[in-house]
């Protein structure tokens, strides 16, 4: 059997799409499930739309994910070059011989006349004319310095058809398609030439993209047909939705990895939950790692429906990674955003990370969910009461003067010391430790709810500003 060979084909716009990582993850996992070889070929050949830094972009939001390709521009590979704007006299090449083969023709057409081809609906299509040019005349243009394009000699009439793996038996009129430029008038080729050459040069046996080539792939299969070379096979991918309307887009700032990262996501979980994002194995596995994904990716679990971008999941296993984390490794991750806060000026960030770890879903929570060692937010004496831990302000006013007192003589101010020195103190005042530790925590934080428990607080608070918020608070009772 064939070797199975996919790519991803980006261009190099200067950020990664999340739809776009999708697609180079389902190219990556068949490749990797069927022992295959997964490829980077970047598409530049538009010129105009270079982007400064582009190229690293790429390469750093793939490397991060986790997709390793086995050749690409940076690694090299034996189908080379794996840029396009190097590959510029192949494509001549091929077109040239594409023209001999009937499949394609030379255009002298100004825009000017181009521009008189609009039909009553606004539509422009081209009318052949430079079909009908004589072998010798298109010599004679070519050798007297004209400008030309090359385009392809789609037919008037019949239907093609070929089969998508995703979406089944695809059917177009050639009516309804055109005579597309496949080399420009500055010798470099459009997409719907080069993707041809490329992945036939490059022996792809299967090509994953966005629908939105379903439609032209008929285009390219004219091609590999005029040549004599095998098609290869086809799996389209759905698209990814914003909503019901709308498409993920960069624009709304919800579709650009970097963007994610910035916010605090992190990047095994970005691509975990982009490989649900039109796709579910077998098992209905959620949370998977990618070794885990190779091993379960199956064309039969992709949906041919677009998928919606939901927050809230992949705010969800966010935080399940960042649980699943070691301590150091989430401190190492974290540090940035603890930097966001004035916490990192006051207190060992390494006591905070415990703390929070199971309690964020996103890195860049963090900042929010520390404030309180910051600053002990106001807060008014009815917050002691608690019916479950039978605690109010009564309660606090008996126990936080003794508190206070334990604390000033406790020299050992670490959280399982101070459990233990609290908990006996409870005893003595024949009180539950949970009561205790309840008016405590209040008392500290100003909240009903935090991470972590009052001696975990109090031991990254220190002794001077726990005696110092025990104190205050006593006055506000
Ligand atoms: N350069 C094309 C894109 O970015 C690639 C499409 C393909 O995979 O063939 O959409």
């Amino acid at each position: 059997m064939k070797k199975v060979r996919t790519r991803f084909a980006p261009s190099p716009t200067g950020f990664m799409h999340l739809g776009g990582l999708r697609t180079a993850l389902y190219a990556y996992l068949y490749a990797k499930h069927h022992d295959g070889d997964f490829i980077l070929r970047i598409e530049d050949t538009d010129r105009e739309r270079f982007v400064e830094g582009a190229l690293e972009v790429i390469y750093s939001s793939l490397l991060s994910s986790g997709l390793r390709y086995d050749e690409g521009p940076d690694v090299g590979g034996n189908y080379g070059p794996y840029t396009q704007s190097e590959r510029k006299e192949i494509y001549m090449e091929y077109a040239k011989k594409l023209v001999e083969l009937g499949g394609a023709y030379y255009c002298f057409c100004s825009k000017e006349r181009l521009e008189t081809l609009t039909d009553e609906n606004g539509n422009r299509k081209y009318d052949k004319h430079c079909l009908k040019l004589s072998k010798e005349e298109v010599e004679k243009r070519i050798a007297s310095g004209e400008s030309f394009v090359i385009r392809q000699n789609i037919p008037l009439e019949g239907t093609s058809s070929y089969e998508d793996l995703i979406y089944g038996t695809i059917e177009v009129d050639y009516a309804e398609l055109e005579d597309n430029i496949l080399i420009k008038s500055d010798g470099m080729p459009t997409y719907n030439f080069a993707n041809v050459i490329d992945d036939h040069l490059m022996e792809i046996s299967h090509v994953i993209r966005g629908t939105e080539y379903l439609s032209s792939t008929p285009k390219y299969n004219l091609m590999y047909d005029a040549f004599g070379w095998e098609r290869p096979v086809y799996i389209h991918l759905p698209t990814i939705m914003k909503d019901a309307t709308r498409k993920l887009s960069k624009r709304y700032g919800d579709a650009n990895f970097d963007d994610f990262i910035n916010k605090g996501y992190i990047e095994e979980a970005i691509i975990n939950y982009v490989a649900l994002l039109g796709w579910c194995p077998k098992n209905n596995a959620e949370k998977m790692t990618i070794p885990e994904m190779i091993e379960l990716f199956d064309l039969s679990g992709i949906s041919k429906s677009p998928s919606i971008f939901d927050d809230v999941k992949l705010r969800w296993l966010n935080g399940e990674y960042l649980k699943a984390m070691s301590d150091d490794e989430f401190l190492t991750r974290a540090k940035p955003f603890f930097e966001k806060s004035e916490v990192s000026k006051l207190y060992d960030i390494s006591k905070i990370a415990k703390i929070i770890k199971s309690r964020i879903e996103i890195l860049s929570d963090i900042p929010e969910k520390v404030s309180f060692l910051v600053e002990r937010p106001s807060f008014d004496s009815v917050l002691y009461e608690n019916k479950k831990q039978k605690t109010d302000a009564t309660v606090a006013k008996q126990v936080l003067p003794l508190v206070l007192t334990a604390l000033s003589e406790i020299e050992d101010f670490s959280n399982d010391n101070l459990f233990k020195t609290l908990s006996s103190l409870s005893e003595t005042l024949s009180i539950k430790s949970r009561q205790l530790f309840y008016v405590l925590r209040i008392a500290l934080t100003g909240l009903e709810v935090t991470p972590g428990g009052a001696t975990e607080i109090l031991e990254i608070l220190g002794k001077e500003e726990s005696i110092k918020r025990v104190k205050s608070a006593l006055e506000l009772l």
